[in-house]
């Protein structure tokens, strides 16, 4: 009977929320692979975070996404931490084990070094120097997963200097902040450039950078996905540079959530690219 099989359920808390795309994705493999289940949105107020996160175990749900701005505040509420949850000191995935204990997990790091390999199976992270923009919680988790990746030339800049300084913290043998009026310039020679600020994102100006200095063979990536591609790739684009926008690292990043809660690996396909791209 129906009734007997388990239902799971996930979700992803944030606020606001209903702008998530991450509902659409995990529906789409819950149906590819027959499962009795569903991922749906939950809005929660930064005040009711501690009431929702310890809810899951109670109302036996698989586990969920955490986005902004509670991926600071749910982290202390786990039992148990994934050491790159530890590293980035954020969470974007909860894991409700069968006794109840909550994991957290962090695989924004994994999706985005998984966008890089999907436009290039040969990326590495110690190609050459690896200049930032943004020193932001998605910056933190870029960093730590090139760190983990092998990286050891970053070079970080931030228009509040203060925020690169503290993110490059106790790694500066690896990250070094550059001055923001002179970001350009930290472009010479480098192997990759991220935009992992906000701007250029819809509703954004774009994001003020001369890449005059940049290598044509530096790969550029973009961390926004709306719109896919940011003035900064088309001008990339446009003088020869290879160039890598932020939804691959959404959809890469939910990968192994899903395996996680349902207990099947699923697959980036083009048919969720086409899915997701008709949202937009
Ligand atoms: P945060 O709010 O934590 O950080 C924002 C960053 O943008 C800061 O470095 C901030 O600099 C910078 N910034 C904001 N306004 C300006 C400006 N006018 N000029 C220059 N710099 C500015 O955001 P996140 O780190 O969470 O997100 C950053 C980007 O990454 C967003 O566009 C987001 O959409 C994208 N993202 C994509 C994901 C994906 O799956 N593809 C996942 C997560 C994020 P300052 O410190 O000076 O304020």
């Amino acid at each position: 009977m129906a009734d007997n099989i388990p239902f799971k359920l996930a979700g992803v808390m944030g606020m606001p929320i209903y702008q998530s795309r991450s509902p659409i994705i995990h529906n789409h493999w819950i149906k590819a692979h027959g499962i009795n289940g569903a991922y749906g949105h939950f809005p929660v107020q930064p005040d009711n975070v501690e009431a929702a996160v310890l809810g899951l175990r109670a109302l036996g749900i698989a586990g969920c996404n955490i986005t902004l701005p509670h991926k600071l505040a749910a982290l202390p509420l786990m039992d148990v931490l994934s050491p790159m949850a530890q590293k980035m000191g954020a969470i974007n995935c909860i894991v409700v084990q069968a006794d109840g204990a909550l994991h957290g997990h962090n695989n924004d790091g994994f999706g985005y070094i998984q966008s890089l390999r999907d436009i290039n199976p040969n990326w590495r992270a110690d190609a050459g120097p690896i200049v930032i923009v943004g020193a932001g919680g998605a910056a933190r988790a870029v960093i730590a997963a090139l760190i983990d990746e092998g990286a050891s030339d970053i070079r970080l800049v931030n228009r509040t200097r203060a925020t690169a300084e503290k993110l490059a913290e106790g790694q500066t043998a690896v990250v070094q902040v550059h001055e923001w009026h002179e970001r350009s310039e930290a472009l010479r020679g480098a192997a990759m450039l991220i935009n992992a600020t906000s701007q250029g994102m819809y509703g954004q100006p774009p994001l003020e950078l001369d890449l005059a200095p940049l290598p044509v063979t530096a790969m550029v990536s973009d961390l926004i996905y709306i719109p896919l591609e940011t003035p900064l790739l088309a001008q990339a684009k446009a003088r020869g540079n290879t160039t890598v926008n932020g939804l691959g690292m959404l959809i890469n990043q939910a990968i192994p959530a899903f395996e996680a809660w349902f207990g099947v690996r699923p697959r980036a396909t083009p048919e969720l690219n086409r899915l997701l791209l008709a949202t937009f």
